[in-house]
């Protein structure tokens, strides 16, 4: 229990109860979301039965794309009986297990193994035991969406708690404290509910499966200590706003801020609050491989084909002949970058975006540019980046940071308090 659950139990429970009261009823203010979030509510009308899941009784389903759009063949198995439903209608019940079986969509039907099944929508789920979908094992049940003519994506409907058992070993080192799990634990939690609020209408899912997201590896990748770390901190969130309105928001975190937090605003178009602001001096961090790293050159010719990639805009600017740092944090992380072309005109993007970039279509040095947390040069046919600081956005909790001072003793309470100031913890469920 944190504090701020234990201090006064009436006050507190009208504050969750009102919690609890938004989450199902969006505010006014973002009415275009809660056209979301009903459409995307009622997808979810085909009711399969959870097995194996960690939870018990209030807890929320996720959905979780585990496999890329448009795959053609997925592996699956179960450990014990299963039933398999089209289109929201049983079409088998198995009592024994499925052996390794071969998915795949053909002309409109769904060939697993011998089976030739109609239907759109494809769900298996396990009467006992769990499920695998190529080599990893999960809880809860799949979903396959077909996507163009015979490909189709795996999404695994899981309640929230297991969700999260899967997610902290993906994203925290087995030996780490169990108090930068707890923290860990309440921070992913609240953005796997922020997303599930505010999924697209269009999306057939909640959250993907990797560092775009939360990485997640089902129930494989469950420890005794992501469990636990759970179950401890079962339904509660991170909220901020004034009392009796409090909201939850999207608590990013990164792998290692490099010295200073950064603030949200700095990388996304977001409202500026108090615990997305950044500013806080974070040392604890000094411990990351990537605290500071080497100088790194990046051609020109490289960042012209990465941009062209995300922006179809960049082909117009005829390659890149410079880029130039528009604006910088007070702290000397680069905000907005002019990507100036060698037809003279000049493109402004977000330094973050850039990194983005790179990272997902980079040929190769670009790939490996850890942050925006540097300094940033023209070098000839190469930008250089050097003095480099931490990896990742930067934003919210620093993962490093957060266990050197778990180390140091603090508790996760107070390792949340100090990366999100101003936000409140509540038990939702
Ligand atoms: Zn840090």
């Amino acid at each position: 229990m944190n504090r701020a659950l234990q201090s006064g139990a009436g006050a507190s429970q009208r504050r969750r109860r009102r919690l609890r009261a938004w989450l199902v009823i969006a505010p006014t203010a973002v009415a275009g979301l809660v056209l979301a979030g009903t459409l995307s509510s009622c997808r979810r009308e085909n009711y399969v039965p959870q097995t194996g899941s960690l939870a018990l009784l209030d807890v929320p389903t996720i959905r979780v794309r585990i496999t890329p759009a448009g795959i053609t063949q997925a592996d699956l198995s179960t450990t014990g009986g299963y039933r398999l439903f089209a289109d929201g209608r049983c079409v088998l019940d198995s009592g024994g297990p499925l052996g390794k079986a071969a998915l795949r969509r053909q002309g409109g039907l769904w060939r697993l193994g011998n089976l030739s099944i109609p239907g759109w929508q494809l769900v298996i789920a396990p009467t006992d035991g769990v499920l695998r979908c190529g080599l990893t094992a999960y809880r809860g049940s799949l979903r396959m969406i077909p996507i163009g003519a015979d490909g189709f994506a795996v999404v695994n409907h899981v309640d929230l708690e297991s969700y999260l058992a899967g997610v902290l070993p993906r994203e925290l080192y087995p030996s780490w404290s169990p108090q930068t799990y707890h923290a860990l634990a309440i921070a992913a939690r609240t953005f796997a509910l922020y997303n599930m609020r505010y999924a697209a209408a269009s999306r057939d899912y909640d959250v993907g499966d990797d560092q775009g997201w939360q990485v997640y590896g089902g129930f494989s990748a469950e420890t005794g200590k992501s469990r636990q770390a759970v179950s401890r901190s079962r339904g509660v969130v991170l909220a901020f706003g004034p009392p009796g309105g409090e909201r939850i928001f999207l608590p990013q975190y990164s792998a290692c801020c490099g010295g200073v937090v950064n603030g949200a605003a700095v990388i996304r178009d977001v409202a500026d609050i108090p615990p997305l602001r950044g500013g806080q001096k974070c040392q604890d961090c000094h411990t990351c491989p990537r605290y500071r790293w080497p100088t790194l050159r990046v051609g020109k010719g490289e960042i012209a084909q990465a941009l062209c990639s995300v922006y179809p805009a960049a082909g117009s600017l005829g390659g890149v002949a410079t880029i130039r740092v528009a604006s910088t944090t007070p702290y000397g992380r680069a905000v907005w970058l002019d990507v100036v072309g060698k037809n003279g005109q000049a493109m402004r993007l977000r330094a973050e975006d850039l990194r983005l970039a790179l990272l997902r279509n980079g040929a190769s040095n670009g790939k490996g540019l850890a942050s925006m947390n540097c300094r940033i040069r023209d070098v000839g046919d190469a930008m250089e980046f050097s003095e480099g600081r931490g990896f990742g956005h930067g934003v919210g909790l620093c993962q490093w940071g957060a266990q050197g001072k778990a180390e140091a003793g603090w508790s996760g309470e107070e390792i949340l308090r100090f990366y999100y100031p101003g936000a409140t913890m509540f038990r939702v469920y």
